[in-house]
């Protein structure tokens, strides 16, 4: 619940408002997790409060360590279902990778969440609970965090399928008495949801946004990312310089190109890429992701060499192009593979495919 909601729900059960404040801030700035830790309310409010409503939904049902101190926790919905989120520790700051679905409706054919189809779009809360518990994990409940935190939709799910509670999520955690995390250290990852594109540029208060392209022609994305057959490249860059066009400053816009050895890393697809976004204007620059490798997949990470050098024709085209390092590749810390492999480890499928 928002603030307002909480307020409005406390009142309704005969409390004053400040109570339904005290109640979002002793969750979200203090991250507790239990009405019962919540000292300042009355103990007879606190018993009516446990009695009707729940402080968490999600269970940690794993949790991964990496050597580069990337965690990785897969949680379980309260109806069973699993949800994947990543925290990356930084220099200057941590980065929480969130799932806005448990699995994923696209098919995206480089996905091992792909493989789980759709199982349910979360809601507002269970994305909020997601960073509670990665925060009280990595530095203890209620403890101030040391860095800022980053914020990327980037796990199981496409978030613009989740758009409502997506938005909602973001409000709450936006909050000032709560988390506190502004939507300027958010940055939402889409497959090229268009219509929503569309629609996040004309929000005044919006997260940053990152599109996955995965391919330079509409024939190859169409079989590596099928929604391309839905909005092709062309409807989908036409409504990309839209939203750049609609950038304030200090807003990042980027594209994002999971390179697969031999698939789409060659030189004429580095020329193809910076062609098709030199001919929509778009300035926005492109994060090159290496592939994470798992036997069970047809793809392979591209090479380092191939990676450079398709790098160097983006840049040698005025595309301004960046390597993404991996991280927590020893927890398999890729976008669905934890919830995938434990899904098909329980109904004994083989695995065409990681991501
Ligand atoms: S890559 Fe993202 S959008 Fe595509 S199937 Fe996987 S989770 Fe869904």
């Amino acid at each position: 619940m928002s603030k307002q909601e909480l307020e409005l729900y406390v009142e309704a059960s005969g409390e004053p408002a400040y109570r339904g404040r005290q109640i979002f801030g002793a969750l979200h700035r203090r991250r507790l997790r239990s009405f019962d830790e919540m000292t300042d309310l009355p103990k007879d409010f606190r018993a009516r409060l446990a009695e009707r409503a729940t402080t968490s939904t999600l269970n940690v049902e794993s949790r991964y360590v990496a050597e580069d101190g990337t965690r990785r926790y897969l949680m379980k919905t309260h109806d069973n279902l699993p949800v994947e989120t990543v925290f990356i520790p930084e220099e200057r700051r941590d980065t929480i990778c969130f799932s806005s679905q448990s699995g994923c409706p696209l098919q995206c054919d480089f996905c091992l969440t792909a493989k789980l189809g759709l199982l349910r779009t979360l809601d507002a809360g269970e994305m909020v609970e997601q960073i509670i518990v990665a925060l009280n994990d990595a530095y203890g409940v209620g403890t101030r965090t040391p860095r800022g935190t980053n914020l990327v939709a980037m796990g199981a799910g496409e978030p613009f399928l989740a758009f409502e509670p997506l938005m909602k999520a973001l409000r709450i955690m936006a909050d000032p008495d709560g988390l506190h995390i502004v939507p300027n250290r958010v940055t939402v990852s889409t497959a090229g949801v268009v219509p929503k594109i569309i629609e996040l540029a004309s929000i005044a208060d919006r997260p940053h946004l990152a599109i996955s392209l995965a391919a330079p022609t509409d024939e190859l994305r169409d079989r590596l990312m099928p929604i391309n057959k839905r909005w092709p490249l062309k409807e989908l860059l036409a409504a990309c310089k839209e939203f750049e066009e609609s950038l304030k400053p200090g807003e990042r816009f980027t594209f994002e190109y999971v390179l697969l050895d031999g698939v789409n890393d060659t030189d004429e697809h580095a020329r193809q890429l910076a062609n098709l976004l030199n001919r929509h204007e778009l300035h926005a620059k492109v994060n090159l992701i290496p592939h994470n490798p798992a036997d069970e997949l047809p793809y392979r990470p591209s090479p380092e060499e191939r990676v450079e050098a398709f790098k160097a024709i983006l840049e040698s085209k005025g595309v301004r192009a960046f390597v993404r390092r991996p991280r927590g590749r020893d927890i398999y810390a890729a976008c669905g593979q934890l919830a995938a492999r434990r899904v098909s480890n329980a109904v004994g499928q083989t695995l065409h495919q990681l991501s």
